[in-house]
């Protein structure tokens, strides 16, 4: 298994995870995506550090399945 990160619905599209990512994995989703940002999981090195700034918890820690 391997530790990434997702933004989930809860989202309160304040910003504030975009500008802490230091790997820059966070981008703005598509408009049918079921929360407005999206984390790169092929730049998520796990840090944790989006979900300790968002202020309505809303990135949290997924597992993946490794291939
Ligand atoms: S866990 Fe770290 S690298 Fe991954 S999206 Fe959050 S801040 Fe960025
Ligand atoms: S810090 Fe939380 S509420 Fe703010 S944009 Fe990121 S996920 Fe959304």
């Amino acid at each position: 298994m391997r530790r990434t990160f997702a933004v989930t619905d809860a989202c309160a599209g304040c910003g504030a995870c975009i500008k802490t990512c230091p790997e820059k994995a966070i981008r703005p989703a598509s408009r049918d995506h079921s929360s407005p940002l999206i984390v790169l999981e092929d730049r998520c090195s796990a840090c944790a550090e989006c979900a300790e700034v968002c202020p309505v918890s809303a990135c949290v820690e997924v597992l993946l399945e490794e291939e």
